[in-house]
């Protein structure tokens, strides 16, 4: 199957083979011919499977092929996403795919000053691509017309949900104009999602990768046990001994993914945080100093994590397991993208044992454990119930901070697991006397993450 078949214009063909994109992947073959049709999707399909692409090169098709009057140029697509990440990135394919064709696009969200937005939409963008809250600042402020949208995109929406958006994204269905074409994204069909999708869509097309964690097929999985309190030793020299240049980090707490940070500088290990409470002049520093290769450890929280497009990342390192088994799967999605190979390594304490279990049930593999020589867990130490920080409720909807100071919502808020004492005999893992120092560490057996 080729871009070509597909029915794409001659300048999107030319723009995605400078993107070096020879093949589909299976989403975009499934999407774009349906987009093309005006037909509403309702599309199974995580980061990392290319989805982007397949609601953005038909929808700049359509665009195109359905010019307003002369000398108008009203917002006709908007695309709404849950992070400024992911409305930033989703905004630059815009940008590439459409290089070659004279429509205009702009991306707004929060945390950034809201005048030059209002300056850009007064000059008129064919494509708007918006976080919910910032949107809703420019529609109280009256400076975006959405009355002729003709195609919304939700992207991630089950991502929109979780950080508290329902409110908001319904507030933006009752101004868009009720006949439109939908295309809904999310990895995950909850009830809540199916429920949007049930009074939003019009005869969907289902649109659906056959294994929903493609992304992760590529993934070598492992699990090192180790104590919590040496788990910032192990990952300094895992860093240090491996001679890793670009390792995304995991942390469940904004201050745990600060201290973090801290204690790997003082290791001598240039090292960035990426969460929340950081402004979008921090965020977009760190991200630019990593993907430069500037800095060698980017620590994120999941929410802010969510949606970076890190081409090549090799590894992803867990420092504390995710409390929602189905964040494990969006972090390892990081690495081994678009068909190349990764690692992800998590470093787990007893206190995460149940949260181990729940991720190896939800992926239906055991991850193979391995001590690193130095590092043996200290039997005599208990299980203690977890501490998220002071985050608010992962179902709960984020203050309405004014114009210019919302954030995304805190990634530290995932539900609580619950505080029973775990015994501690399973705290070496399923280690198999399978000890070794980080620099023998050979090609690990690759564990495929299967479908759920
Ligand atoms: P997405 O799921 O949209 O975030 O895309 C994941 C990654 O795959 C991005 O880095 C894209 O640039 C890349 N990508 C998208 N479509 C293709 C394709 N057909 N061939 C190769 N890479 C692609």
């Amino acid at each position: 199957m080729s871009f070509e078949s597909l029915g794409l214009n001659a300048e999107l063909l030319r723009a995605v083979s400078e993107k070096g994109y020879t093949t589909p992947s299976p989403i975009q073959q499934q999407a774009i011919p349906y987009v093309l049709e005006g037909r509403d999707i309702m599309g199974a399909a995580q980061t990392g499977t290319g989805k982007t692409a397949g609601f953005t090169l038909p929808l700049l098709q359509r665009l195109i092929s359905e010019q307003p009057a002369k000398g108008q140029r009203p917002v006709r697509a908007l695309i709404l996403t849950p992070t400024r990440e992911l409305a930033a990135q989703v905004g630059e394919s815009v940008k590439e795919y459409g290089k070659h064709l004279p429509l205009k696009s702009a991306v707004i969200f929060g945390g950034v000053k809201i005048n030059p937005q209002i300056e850009k939409l007064r000059r008129g963008v064919d494509i708007l691509i918006a976080t919910p809250g910032r949107l809703l600042d420019h529609v109280g402020q009256k400076t975006v017309n959405l009355s002729k949208v003709d195609i919304l995109v939700l992207d991630e929406a089950d991502r929109m949900l979780d950080m508290g958006f329902i409110h908001d994204i319904r507030k933006v269905l009752a101004i868009v104009p009720k006949h439109k074409q939908t295309l809904l994204f999310s990895a995950t069909f909850s009830k809540d999602i199916k429920q949007l999708a049930n009074g939003l869509l019009n005869s969907p097309a289902l649109v659906e990768v056959a294994q929903q964690n493609t992304a992760s097929e590529m993934v070598t999985q492992l699990v090192h046990p180790v104590d919590k309190s040496r788990k910032r030793e192990l990952l300094s020299l895992l860093v240090g001994s491996n001679n890793w240049k670009q390792v995304l980090v995991f942390t469940r707490t904004k201050h745990g993914a600060n201290r973090l940070t801290e204690q790997l500088i003082t290791d001598g290990i240039t090292a960035a945080a990426i969460h929340g409470n950081k402004s979008q002049a921090a965020r977009t520093k760190a991200l630019a100093g990593f993907k430069a290769n500037d800095i060698r450890v980017l620590v994120a929280t999941d929410i802010a994590a969510r949606g970076l497009d890190i081409d090549q990342l090799p590894h992803v390192v867990n420092f504390e397991l995710p409390n929602v088994p189905e964040d494990y799967v969006h972090r390892i999605g990081r690495t081994g993208r678009a068909g190349r190979e990764g690692e992800a390594m998590s470093l787990v304490c007893v206190d995460e044992l149940k949260l181990l279990r729940d991720i190896e049930r939800l992926i239906k593999r055991e991850i193979p454990k391995e001590v690193v020589e130095g590092f043996e867990v200290d039997p005599t130490i208990k299980a203690e119930p977890i501490q998220n920080g002071r985050g608010r409720g992962r179902q709960q909807k984020p203050s309405r901070k004014p114009a210019g100071k919302r954030g995304p919502s805190n990634s530290s808020s995932a539900r609580r697991p619950s505080a029973k004492s775990r015994s501690n005999n399973g705290g070496n893992g399923d280690t198999n006397g399978n000890q070794k120092r980080p620099q023998q560490q050979q090609r690990r057996t690759q564990v495929r993450s299967g479908n759920r």
